[in-house]
């Protein structure tokens, strides 16, 4: 990373969090509005959400085409960006959303520099405790694996793109993770069955501790060994884009993992909630306008919310 306006690139030398996912541009329609050329991509937005805990470390690529005023977002989240390589041409992915929100709609995807893209793990990153494979080419997240020294604790995240056009690399990955993460839809994609719960079963016998099934405003299913736990979403009424709720979803629970001391049940009950209310308020605004400026009061005030939404 060379960029200028980017000095220091490194906010935190020992991130305990990394994350590998897209830096992308898109471009966005929903019902409530129309935006191109915006930030998006499953690092940013996971980035972004995992900021409100710690400063994570990003790997990514960008093109010199990316818009200076994006790169301010990252800096003003601390987010490490020393595994940012800058390439040729950003990312794109155009999308759509229809009035059932909960699934977007894919109408182009541009890899860009993402095709030649090999991912760079600087040896600060290499002993972090909690790693986060955001969605992106499979073969990009195995290589980031195999770099690591010390046994983290690894997310995984994809989606259908992956899933049509690369799922034996990505065998390979699940196999190779402690938790999965998966939109219901992309469950059911996957494993071939209609039913949540026996993909849930399912996806865990491929080798995860811990499968996370996200159902957008429906909340989200937690399956482990002998262990089920169903999450509520906020109850939104202020829906204007779901773009990178799901990654934010993601990066806020990492996030909140990699600042406890160990990671079992009663940890990921609390850090899908964490997740749950950060993805809630990344869907308030296009792209990353509201998400970035959340503070952890916000977060608090909503977790409560969810909590006492929970008793009965
Ligand atoms: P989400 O809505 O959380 O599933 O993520 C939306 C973000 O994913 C957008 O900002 C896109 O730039 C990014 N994205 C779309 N397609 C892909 C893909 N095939 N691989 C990685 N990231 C993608």
């Amino acid at each position: 990373m060379n960029h200028k306006l980017l000095q220091p690139t490194t906010y935190n030398p020992q991130p305990s969090l990394v994350i590998i996912g897209t830096i992308g541009l898109d471009d966005l329609e929903t019902p409530f509005g129309k935006r191109m050329g915006v930030l998006g991509g499953s690092g940013s937005y996971s980035a972004i959400a995992a900021s409100l805990f710690t400063n994570p470390g990003l790997i990514s690529v960008m093109g010199q085409d990316f818009p200076k005023e994006f790169l301010k977002t990252y800096q003003n989240k601390s987010i490490d960006l020393v595994g940012v390589t800058i390439a040729e041409k950003t990312f794109r992915w155009y999308g759509s959303y229809e009035f059932d929100m909960n699934s977007a709609k894919t109408l182009k995807t541009e890899l860009n520099s993402l095709a030649e893209f090999r991912p760079k793990v600087p040896d600060s990153y290499q002993n972090a405790k909690y790693l986060f494979l955001a969605n992106i080419d499979p073969c990009l997240q195995l290589e980031v694996i195999l770099h690591m020294k010390n046994r983290p604790f690894v997310l995984l995240d994809t989606m259908n793109y992956w899933i049509s056009t690369n799922k034996d690399e990505l065998l390979t990955v699940i196999s190779k993770v402690n938790a999965l993460v998966l939109n219901d839809a992309e469950a059911r994609q996957f494993t071939g069955l209609p039913n949540l719960i026996s993909a849930g079963r399912e996806l865990l016998n491929l080798g995860p501790e811990y499968v996370i099934i996200k159902k957008g405003e429906h909340g989200s299913l937690m399956f482990s060994e002998g262990v089920y736990f169903s999450a509520p979403s906020y109850p939104l009424e202020d829906l204007v884009d779901p773009t990178g709720a799901g990654d934010s979803f993601s990066g806020a629970l990492m996030g909140y993992l990699s600042q406890q001391k160990t990671v079992d049940q009663a940890t990921m009950r609390k850090a899908i909630i964490y997740g749950s209310v950060v993805a809630s308020y990344c869907a308030e605004g296009f792209s990353v306008e509201r998400l970035q400026n959340i503070t952890h009061k916000d977060v608090t005030e909503r977790y409560e919310i969810l909590q006492k939404i929970r008793e009965f």
